[in-house]
């Protein structure tokens, strides 16, 4: 992942957006707090299931091209876009048609479908990427998740695209500033996550109310 810098070209010094890998985008999504411990402090604890997630990705990628009926399959598709600063590896591209083409992008997972975004964030991520290299519209794509053998649809609508922009902005903002964020509110998500030897929440939240409880008392009088 870029960080904000400027390089040096000719005479001039030319500003370099901040880019933001898509497969971070679901980490800003469970936690911000996990996102800065990866993409700043470049913590990274692999588990059983970091470790299975990326088996199942390297399966998927070591697929070559096939052509089924109408649909023709792309694996492993690199893409990016510029006015977002966002960048990434769609798993599986699915275009139907030949002159009149259909695109749709399917993401591989490792677990179960979720009530929660984190994962419809990334597909939306990499549709609007598509649709700028492509200058196309993407109106769905699909979520295929592993230990349930389930394909799960994913209309690309106006809301989850605002979310998308949201997780992107957030991403953004945490990388210029360079600071980690407080633990998160939602402490069932520590249960569940890779870094809570690292990230030791409940450490975090105390030093936090240690340090409200001081700034109350040394708050000047007004
Ligand atoms: S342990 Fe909790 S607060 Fe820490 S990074 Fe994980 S989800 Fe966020």
């Amino acid at each position: 992942m870029g960080l904000n810098q400027k390089l040096f070209q000719g005479s001039e010094f030319l500003d370099i957006d901040i880019q933001v890998a898509i497969s971070a985008l679901q980490h800003i999504a469970y936690c911000p707090r996990q996102f800065a411990l990866i993409h700043i402090e470049r913590a990274w604890a692999e588990n059983y299931f970091t470790a299975q997630g990326k088996v199942l990705h390297e399966r998927v990628d070591g697929g070559a091209p096939e052509k089924r009926g109408n649909v023709r399959t792309e694996r492993s598709v690199a893409v990016y876009s510029q006015s977002l600063g966002i960048h990434g590896q769609l798993d599986l591209l699915e275009i139907e048609g030949k002159t009149d083409k259909k695109y749709f992008p399917v993401e591989y997972k490792r677990g179960k479908s979720k009530a929660e975004d984190w994962d419809r964030i990334q597909l939306c991520a990499q549709a609007l990427c598509l649709e700028e290299m492509r200058q196309i519209v993407i109106e769905e794509g699909a979520l295929w998740y592993w230990s349930e053998r389930k394909r799960e649809r994913v209309t690309i609508d106006q809301n989850l695209r605002n979310l998308t922009l949201q997780a992107i902005a957030q991403a953004k903002d945490i990388l210029s500033s360079g600071k980690t964020p407080a633990p998160t509110t939602k402490k069932s998500r520590c249960k569940a996550c890779s870094l809570i030897d690292v990230c030791m929440p409940d450490v975090a939240r105390k030093d936090r109310s240690a340090d409200y409880i001081q700034q109350l008392f040394s708050a000047p009088d007004t």
